[in-house]
């Protein structure tokens, strides 16, 4: 009786045991991976049996991006281009529609988003990381020879005027997200997400089918803003404190450069989120829209179908585009 008792209990445990373990769901586990490319830490996390292999190509793509775009690698297509002296160079099909983009992105935003401003980022220090603030002549002398209607483009070769040079840091890491979601379709990823310093790619839904939740810090205060509910929706920031320095004077100097003047856009944001399928969209209208500042920001991207964004202002006000809403919750007040 007693022995029969115990057999009884061990199958009762062992079909409880079973049951809860077929009850419980398993949390998947993702393939994580960190890594250091385009000058940007990236931060990759990805669902589902081809995880590994998504990880794998998506690493090989940003170092081989990172290759072909850098402005500090003598041999990428855009150090050549940049150190050609007015001359014509043989250049990829990708540079060149790439470039094309960013001629169109400066078309569209009337010159805010504006490609060929990497004579002036030097001038600031803000690849060398010897930073220097220069006078006001010497930003005047270098716009002199910097008009983005003189690059010409035939086929694969590319002349740009002399004493001018390109820079795609605007764009460059939007492209690669759109390269990572061309990726993710061919192996049919269904959750991923990515961070390339200002830029995140909420990759389907989370693993659990729920969207992607994304949290708004202000970027000085730190002060949680609100919340992103996205799925399939790149976002991108561009703001004073991505990249900046401390002048001998006190003040601080950021990297995003205001095409009329040469200096560091001085306006009332602090920084600009835009929500867009594209990351190239994405990235080059947050700069865009930082440039413009804020009450022609919001008038120009309210024009702009399917792509939304929120201003935030030194003083910690925020304001969002019209359709903004459909992603975002702010915090209650
Ligand atoms: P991040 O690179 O931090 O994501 P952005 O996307 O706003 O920030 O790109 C800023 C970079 O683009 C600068 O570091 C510089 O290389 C370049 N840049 C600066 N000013 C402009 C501008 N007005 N238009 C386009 N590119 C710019
Ligand atoms: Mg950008």
């Amino acid at each position: 009786m007693r022995r029969k008792n115990l057999i009884f209990f061990i199958i009762l445990f062992l079909i409880l045991c079973v049951s809860s373990i077929g009850c419980v769901p398993q949390a998947p586990i993702p393939e994580r991976a960190t890594v250091f490319a385009m000058d940007t830490i990236i931060e990759i996390t990805v669902y589902g049996v081809k995880a590994d292999e998504m990880v794998t190509r998506s690493i090989a793509e940003l170092h081989r991006l990172e290759e072909l775009l850098s402005v500090t690698r003598p041999e990428s297509d855009l150090a050549r281009i940049n150190a050609s002296g007015g001359n014509p160079v043989i250049v990829s099909p990708e540079t060149v529609s790439l470039l094309e983009v960013g001629i169109d992105f400066w078309e569209k935003t009337g010159g805010a988003f504006f490609p060929g401003l990497y004579t002036i980022s030097l001038a600031w220090g803000f690849t060398t990381d010897e930073h220097l603030v220069p006078e006001d002549e010497e930003l005047t002398a270098l716009l002199e020879f910097i008009e983005m209607e003189q690059i010409q483009i035939l086929d694969n070769t590319v002349v740009i005027p002399f004493g001018m040079k390109l820079d795609f840091g605007a764009i460059a890491k939007g492209y690669a997200i759109d390269q990572i979601q061309t990726i993710a379709q061919e192996l049919t990823v269904e959750s991923a997400l990515f961070s390339l310093g200002g830029e995140i790619l909420a990759w389907g839904t989370r693993p659990d089918g729920t969207p992607w939740r994304i949290g708004v810090l202000h970027p000085i205060t730190n002060e949680y803003l609100g919340i992103f509910e996205v799925s399939n929706m790149v976002i991108a920031t561009s703001g004073r404190l991505e990249r900046f320095f401390l002048g001998d004077d006190g003040q601080t100097y950021h990297h995003i450069i205001n095409p009329e003047t040469g200096r560091p856009v001085d306006n009332e944001l602090a920084s600009v989120t835009v929500l867009a399928t594209s990351g190239v969209v994405a990235d080059a209208y947050a700069t865009a829209l930082f440039v413009m500042g804020l009450e022609d920001g919001l008038a120009f991207i309210d024009e702009v179908d399917d792509v939304e964004a929120i201003f935030i202002t030194h003083t910690g006000d925020f304001f969002q585009s019209k359709g903004a809403s459909r992603y975002f919750t702010p915090t209650a007040p």
